[in-house]
């Protein structure tokens, strides 16, 4: 029998403040995800810069390291069968205008910088980013 997985989201900035952030906990809930783990917060600029780290040398990274710790945002740990993969599906395209109809960023997000969401992109990034933001005891025997 497969196993149930975790992920890493975060409703990002431009969600939140747009009053969208339970419409999408509400999305990922009926796409069969389970919230393990939820947390309010505002990143400082050198924790955006550090969660993504890996786009360090991109031209896009300073914008959004800014956008990032523009205001509240929610990463939450995310519990389902084929975690990482079924949400990068649930969430879309990194642009919206590529995202398919009915995914999170067709849906939420303005722009392929203000898009809504993150998700993680791998089970190791995964383990990673639910690392970077939650303790071993919010996730408790979660990682099998
Ligand atoms: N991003 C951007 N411009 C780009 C590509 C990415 O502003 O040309 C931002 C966008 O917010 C995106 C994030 O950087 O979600 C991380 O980029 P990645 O390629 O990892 O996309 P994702 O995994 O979020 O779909
Ligand atoms: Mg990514």
């Amino acid at each position: 029998m497969p196993s149930p997985s975790l992920t890493l989201a975060i409703v990002k900035p431009d969600a939140v403040a747009a009053g969208n952030t339970g419409k999408i906990v509400a999305h990922l809930e009926q796409a069969g995800f389970t919230l393990r783990a939820a947390s309010l917060v505002r990143l400082s600029p050198a924790e955006a810069g550090a969660f993504y780290a890996v786009h360090r040398e991109r031209p896009f990274y300073a914008g959004l390291v800014e956008f990032m710790t523009s205001g509240p945002c929610l990463p939450m740990a995310l519990e389902r069968e084929d975690a990482v993969a079924q949400l990068r599906t649930a969430i879309g395209a990194t642009d919206p205008a590529e995202a398919a109809p009915g995914t999170i960023r067709k849906l939420y997000a303005e722009s392929k910088g203000k898009n809504a969401i993150h998700a993680s992109d791998s089970d190791e990034n995964a383990r990673r980013e639910v690392g970077f933001f939650f303790s071993e005891g919010e996730v408790a025997g979660l990682w099998g």
